[in-house]
């Protein structure tokens, strides 16, 4: 089946996985999702160290990582250590690993954990070009085996655990050559590593799959699960470490990080959680906190809902949009090949039509280059009908036309105005045929869309799916859509997709409604569309979202385009790779990401990478069109896509030049 990557992907069911222990805190197994972070002053320096790691336990991190780029900051552990028991702070430490072997055999005996990088532990990264043969392959592999090897051994006599810690942008040469920078790249990188662990016995092992693309890292994790479970069926797998990396800071890190873990967990995957936020290390840990209770709070609550007929996605390793057809007039198309369309829900019928229209572009005219591409009111009150073409052309006469939706009933009768692009008609378990029926001729009979919106338990929606194609095939109604609201809103879009898909209509477009709970804070309603509405993107389903219940409307339509970038499926402004800074960081890295942000983000469409170090940063800022790097103290290298062109410019004129060159290579405008 596709979805092996998880038992049941219509309900939330925690992967099976064996626990391991790091230190005195279990990751996996029945234990809760693992919160953790990492320090980001000098390992050298104890003081520092021992400061941030008590200030992110007190913020409720339970595992700390910490950098040991050479021998002397391995050797420094065992100081942080003492300085840490000193304090009567019982955290478990873990050491990260990269092109350092010898730093992870001494680090080993100080510290609870081990992070290597497959794609850097024993290979240096040079962007070599090679055709590699089978003999060739293998030999590496050996080479590669008998130097991990020591390490594996090392763990496994002391009774460290070892996350083996993949990145997108840090691939070796060979796995680069033969898979490219592929999730089946990172896959075969993690597990050549395994390999080695399993050939010693050794089995403490957390595996991670990160990249700052969340598509990416969505895929990436799923088939690490599948090849896992193929390795050893029926057997309890090992925990995964799930983060995004180099997600940025403030809201767009939050979202994009909500995102890719939120949309992993949902499906049970993810056992310990890493928020990297380019700012204090201690502001990462709430975060990570509410993704995980978000997440999981329906792991295995959820009943078994059967086989809906078809899968959800045809494809679980690989994003594709589903194929749908185009409904709606010229002006208000959604599916096909338009882009997901953003829209928003104003609750009831304005009772002063010009004010509310008035205030509404008013607010709107705040994002100028954000669109808002349909307004959906609530027709609960027949009378307030006669407001609605009032609305639409006081909303004309103050400079936006914007195509006006109905919510209503399934009993609602009422002859809609000219300005109705589409009505949604509200349905559940209870509505019988004829009001379906009623409902669907109205709708053909007027030329008007007619967007079904189930309201239904899991088990409940293929049979609504089923009676809502049914009413409109009666009818004769080709322009339909469908939208689901459920306590699982993830699970209840699968379902929906993958119904449509098992009667043959997996071209009707699917409307993704998210409404904010009332009792919700700012940032946990954030958080929860994120990872909501980011999750079924990701599953490739979606033609609009709509958001209702966030206040201001310049603010939802905000949020829809900051979530649709996040799931890289529209991009509205410029997108920042920035990485959280570790002890290898070489610059003020929240400072420096403020400064270029204020200089480019004006540039839609463009990436701009802003990493701590040369050692890490130009492997991992991925995919990015422009890269700020650390080159030493004082010192920065800046990229255009992998290529070096400006080698160790002063801090003092590297962000002018990084306009330059930006300018230089047509990517700048000045800014509005
Ligand atoms: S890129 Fe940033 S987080 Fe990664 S190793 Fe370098 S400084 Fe540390």
């Amino acid at each position: 089946m596709a979805q092996s990557y998880i038992a049941d992907p219509f309900a939330p069911h925690r992967r099976r996985t064996r626990e391991v222990r790091v230190g005195e805190v279990g990751i996996g197994g029945s234990n809760p999702i693992r919160i953790q972070s990492m320090t980001t002053t000098d390992t050298r320096d104890t003081q520092a160290t021992a400061d941030q790691t008590e200030l992110l336990v007190a913020s409720g991190c339970e595992i700390v990582r910490i950098t040991a780029p050479s021998l002397t900051d391995a050797e420094n552990l065992a100081a942080i250590r003492k300085e840490l028991d000193r304090r009567k702070i019982r955290v478990p430490l873990v050491a990260d690993i990269h092109f350092t072997p010898n730093a992870a055999m001494v680090a080993a005996q100080y510290v609870e954990k081990i992070r290597i990088n497959p794609g850097n532990f024993a290979d240096k990264k040079k962007f070599a070009v090679r055709e590699y043969t089978d003999t060739a392959y293998s030999e590496e592999i050996e080479r590669v085996s008998k130097k991990f090897r020591p390490l594996v051994r090392r763990c496994k006599e002391l009774g460290r655990a070892m996350r083996i810690g993949t990145n997108h942008g840090s691939l070796s040469d060979r796995i680069m050559n033969r898979f490219g920078d592929t999730p089946a790249g990172m896959v075969e990188s993690a597990l050549e590593f395994l390999d080695v662990c399993e050939s010693e016995g050794f089995r403490d092992v957390v595996f991670s799959m990160k990249s700052s693309n969340t598509q990416v890292a969505i895929q990436a994790y799923r088939l690490l699960a599948t090849r896992l479970a193929e390795r050893a069926l029926g057997e309890p797998s090992y925990p995964f470490h799930v983060g995004v990396t180099e997600a940025g800071d403030g809201e767009d890190g939050r979202i994009k990080s909500a995102i890719g873990i939120g949309a992993l967990l949902v499906d049970g995957i993810g056992d310990t959680i890493r928020v990297s936020l380019t700012e204090p290390p201690e502001a990462e840990v709430p975060v990570a906190s509410a993704i995980a209770t978000l997440c999981s709070e329906a792991w295995d609550v959820a009943a078994k809902v059967g086989d809906p007929g078809a899968p959800f996605t045809a494809d679980p390793y690989a994003h594709s949009r589903r194929v749908t057809r185009s409904v709606g007039p010229p002006d208000a198309e959604i599916g096909g090949s338009h882009p997901v369309r953003v829209e928003i829900d104003l609750g009831a019928v304005p009772s002063d039509p010009k004010r509310t229209a008035e205030a509404l572009v008013r607010s709107l005219k705040k994002f100028p280059d954000l669109a808002c591409e349909g307004l959906a009111v609530h027709v609960s009150d027949p009378n307030t009908v006669g407001s609605l073409q009032a609305f639409s052309d006081a909303a004309t006469d103050a400079g936006m036309s914007i195509p006006l939706t109905v919510r209503v009933g399934p009993d609602n009768t009422a002859q809609w105005p000219p300005c109705v692009a589409r009505v949604v008609v509200r349905t559940d378990a209870a509505c019988d045929h004829a009001l379906l029926d009623a409902a669907a001729t109205r709708c053909a009979a007027s030329h008007i869309p007619l967007e079904w919106n189930l309201h239904a338990e899991l088990a409940e929606i293929p049979d609504q799916v089923d009676r809502a194609l049914e009413a409109s095939a009666r009818a004769g109604l080709d322009e339909i859509l469908v939208s689901v609201e459920s306590d699982l809103p993830v699970h209840a879009t699968r379902l929906v997709a993958a119904r449509l898909e098992a009667r043959g209509a997996s071209d009707v477009p699917i409307v993704l409604r998210h409404q904010r709970r009332a009792d919700d804070s700012d940032e946990t309603a954030v958080l929860r569309a994120a990872h909501v509405l980011g999750a079924s993107l990701c599953d490739g389903i979606g033609d609009a979202v709509a958001f209702d219940g966030f206040g201001e409307p310049a603010r939802a339509v905000d949020l829809a385009y900051r979530i649709l970038q996040g799931a890289r499926l529209r991009t509205s402004r410029t997108e920042f790779i920035s990485c959280p800074s570790c002890g290898r960081t070489l610059f003020d890295l929240v400072e420096t990401t403020e400064r270029i942000k204020a200089r480019t983000g004006h540039l839609v469409g463009a990436k701009i990478a802003i990493m701590g170090c040369i050692v890490n940063g130009p492997g991992e800022m991925a995919d990015a069109d422009f890269g700020y790097v650390g080159s030493g103290p004082g010192r920065v290298n800046l990229y255009v896509g992998k290529d070096l062109v400006v080698r160790n410019v002063p801090d003092t004129t590297a962000d002018d030049r990084l306009v330059e060159l930006i300018r230089e290579h047509g990517r700048w405008v000045d800014p509005a």
